[in-house]
């Protein structure tokens, strides 16, 4: 066998293929898996898209997809610590190990940063080629689906353990995956009320089911940011901004108490404006940056949050599709009319 079915950003427009090619071959340092699963983000949904930001970022042809788990199937020369018949999931972020971040612990921000399925063939594929560095071991008991999900649960795992929310009453911006993840992730870890914020009822349905203890449509809802200021005697201790852009930072500040904790993590589509005077100076607030997810802080977390059992996150996945129904799956999960959280492709 030298051949596999993979999806295929094939050319610079939008949509993409689901055709036959080559069998991936690994070098000394990577290690071949057979995906089991493999999870739809919202920069795929760019890509199928083809916006702005995938035109200046993709060179096609190219496997895409980057959220995954499989097995191991065949090693490198040069692997060390796994072997044939282990269950990964993968991490997206590919360090150089070299650079300057890499040394100093931040893998995750590596200034040589490759991300799989966007600079190299990722996977969306029978099979994947995938360095040992970005294999993480899974419980072989997992559900394929949600072990597919690491990468997103990731960056909200990174988001709500820089908020320090145990014991804490919280504001999650945004209700789409990994604002549903966070609300999940805030309840386990000992949050005392969550709030989370959406225009989605769909989506906010699945983040009360996460845990969220209210949940507020901002589109309905015009005197929200009062309400909860007067409930948490003064604004929440901490917000956690999955959504990004002006609107969430305006509502977001303004519901943070004085000497509260700001997290970033939605990315604005454009460039937005802060009163850093009233949100930030005055209020003795701390702003926190979150990118990708700690190699390997919030890897262990995570093993303790899903392969552990802390949280379950199966409301979030809300559609399944056999590896065949690849362009279904798609179809599906950029519709504007269908609701969608997380669509996983079962291979
Ligand atoms: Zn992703
Ligand atoms: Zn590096």
């Amino acid at each position: 066998m030298d051949k596999m079915w993979a999806g295929v950003k094939a050319s610079r427009a939008k949509g993409a293929e689901f055709k036959q090619v080559p069998l991936p071959k690994i070098n000394d340092n990577q290690v071949l898996i057979k995906v089991k699963a493999a999870s739809i983000c919202g920069t795929d949904k760019h890509i199928y898209n083809w916006d702005n930001w995938a035109q200046g970022r993709l060179k096609p042809p190219l496997i895409f997809g980057h959220e995954c788990c499989g097995e191991v199937v065949e090693i490198g020369k040069g692997i060390k610590g796994l072997k044939v018949g282990d269950f990964i999931a993968a991490e997206s972020h590919i360090p150089c190990g070299v650079c300057k971040q890499c040394r100093m612990g931040n893998m995750h921000i590596c200034d040589n940063l490759v991300i799989l399925g966007v600079d190299t063939d990722g996977i969306f594929a029978e099979y994947a080629a995938l360095p040992e560095v970005v294999c993480w071991k899974v419980a072989k008991t997992l559900d394929p689906a949600i072990a597919s999900i690491h990468e997103p649960f990731g960056n909200a795992t990174y988001v709500v353990m820089s908020g320090n929310v145990s014991t804490k009453t919280i504001a999650i911006i945004g209700d789409g995956p990994t604002g549903a993840f966070a609300c999940g992730i805030s309840k386990a870890v000992g949050a005392e009320k969550i709030y989370s914020l959406g225009m989605i009822p769909f989506n906010l349905d699945i983040c009360r089911k996460m845990g969220a203890h209210d949940t507020i449509d901002v589109t309905k809802d015009s005197r929200f940011i009062e309400r909860v200021v007067d409930e948490t005697h003064g604004g929440v201790d901490v917000v956690l901004d999955m959504a990004g852009n002006q609107a969430a930072n305006d509502s977001g500040f303004k519901m943070l108490r004085k000497a509260g904790t700001y997290v970033m993590f939605g990315l604005p589509p454009q460039p937005v404006t802060l009163d850093i005077s009233n949100y930030i100076i005055f209020k003795g607030a701390t702003v926190i940056g979150i990118n990708g997810r700690k190699m390997f802080e919030t890897w262990y977390q995570m093993s303790a949050l899903l392969s552990g059992g802390l949280v379950d996150p199966s409301p979030v996945i809300t559609h399944r599709f056999p590896f065949g129904d690849f362009l279904k799956a798609f179809e599906t999960a950029t519709s504007t009319t269908t609701p969608t959280a997380k669509v996983v492709l079962m291979m």
